[in-house]
């Protein structure tokens, strides 16, 4: 992989744009501009590869973006586990859906691939530097850098923000403000190397329990992802998230997994939030840092990549020239695709919560399994290449 080692000739370069966070959607941002032809820069503040708290599922919206970037095959050469069917339990009670779509690979591997194939088109990626906004000049965007205690200000004519959850690289700045749903569940997840073989490769498992839920599966080298949302007030009466995680299987009635409470647990801020305004002064907000809600779908990444595709025009122009339609521009384009499927996502998860809804949603998605199976065809309709929303230059 290209990566700068120190930062000694990265301010001397006009960039064009500076991608900060190369997660999913920083890293295939980043791609994109730069296959237009555009000097990008893209900062990363963890050494890769490196763990995130994620279901590992990309779903059929993900895998169409993917696929149309030409970048599923190595995905799938490195691991990535075919997906066949959802399993659910709640109080002893299940539920089967069979899923069209999807593959499993934990961030773990995904990122760097993405990272690397960013690189091999000409993208500077810095790993292990924390980028920060320094105010916006009449070239562009000031972003500080910071590397092994090391700083420089670099320029860009347009800033992405893909810092995922925490960005806070926004907290400096109060044009930006971040909405926090009360009683948002905090995601926590963990990777285990030697599961119970119950837990077979090509399903989601999910158990649903009163305190949360946790998702299961196999992922690359047959080892289990498990990311979980857990309701604060619930977590905190455990002793840690893997006796939360124990506790959920337990009650749903899922075997018991051996090591849990003793694996390497990493954890989340508060999972549903907003942001806004979505751009302004040639820095935009992508993928979760533009806006999340709690992954009861799993569609994070679908949500990241297809945002890609409608903010890539947009960004194309800002860097030609900032004009304050292209925030808006941007918001729409993100409310017309994300934020309609963010609702739904929300609904199904707020139905989760009220213990007699969700054990009448449970009857009926068993009664009547067509309506689940549309509910799961929405969620995984691939993108339409094409339908974006035209944007006026
Ligand atoms: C419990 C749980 C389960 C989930 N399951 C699924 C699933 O099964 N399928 C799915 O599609 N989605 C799932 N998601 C959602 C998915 O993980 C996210 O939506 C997705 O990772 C968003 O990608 P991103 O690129 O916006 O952010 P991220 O992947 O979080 O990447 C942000 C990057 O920015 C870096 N960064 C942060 N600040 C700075 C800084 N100042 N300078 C430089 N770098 C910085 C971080 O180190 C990180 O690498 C799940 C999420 C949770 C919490």
């Amino acid at each position: 992989m290209r990566t700068a080692q120190d930062l000694s000739d990265i301010d001397s370069i006009s960039w064009d744009v500076a991608v900060i966070g190369a997660g999913i959607a920083g890293s295939v941002m980043a791609r994109e501009l730069s296959r237009e032809g555009l000097k990008v820069l893209l900062i990363e503040k963890k050494r890769f590869p490196r763990a995130k708290v994620c279901g590992a599922c990309l779903n059929g919206l993900a895998l169409s973006v993917l696929d149309h970037l030409g970048l599923t095959d190595r995905i799938r050469a490195a691991g990535g586990v075919p997906l066949h069917s959802f399993f659910s339990r709640q109080s002893g009670r299940k539920l089967n859906v069979p899923v069209h779509e999807g593959l499993a690979i934990s961030r773990t591997v995904l990122d760097p691939i993405l990272a690397e194939a960013a690189s091999e088109s000409g993208v500077r990626f810095m790993q292990e530097t924390t980028a920060s906004l320094n105010g916006t000049t009449e070239n562009g965007c000031r972003v500080n850098l910071e590397q092994h205690g090391e700083k420089i200000v670099i320029t860009a004519k347009a800033v992405i923000v893909a810092a995922g959850l925490a960005p806070a690289i926004l907290s400096n700045h109060k044009e930006f403000s971040l909405e926090i749903q009360p009683n948002s569940k905090i995601g926590a997840g963990c990777i285990i190397e030697n599961a119970p073989k119950s837990y077979g490769p090509g399903v989601i498992y999910m158990a649903v329990g009163k305190g949360g839920y946790v998702g299961m599966v196999r992922v690359e080298e047959n080892h289990l992802d498990i990311a979980s949302a857990f309701d604060a007030s619930f977590l905190k009466q455990q002793e840690s998230p893997g006796q939360a995680a124990r506790s959920i299987l337990q009650e749903s009635g899922f075997e018991a997994i051996p090591g849990i409470e003793n694996a390497k647990w990493l954890g989340t801020p508060a999972l549903t939030r907003r942001s806004d305004p979505l751009a302004m002064d040639r820095v935009f907000l992508l993928g979760d840092s533009a806006g999340y809600v709690e992954p009861f779908t799993g569609e994070g990444m679908g949500w990241a990549l297809a945002s890609v595709i409608l903010l890539k025009p947009i960004v194309l122009k800002a860097v030609a020239g900032w004009r304050t339609e292209y925030g808006l521009e941007w918001k729409a384009a993100y409310d017309d695709f994300v934020g309609n499927r963010q609702r739904l996502c929300k609904l199904l998860a707020r139905s989760l919560a009220r213990p007699i809804i969700s054990t009448i949603a449970f009857r009926c998605a068993g009664i009547v399994p067509g309506l689940t199976g549309r509910m799961v065809s929405f969620i995984n309709a691939p993108f339409e290449f094409g339908s974006e929303r035209v944007v006026k230059s």
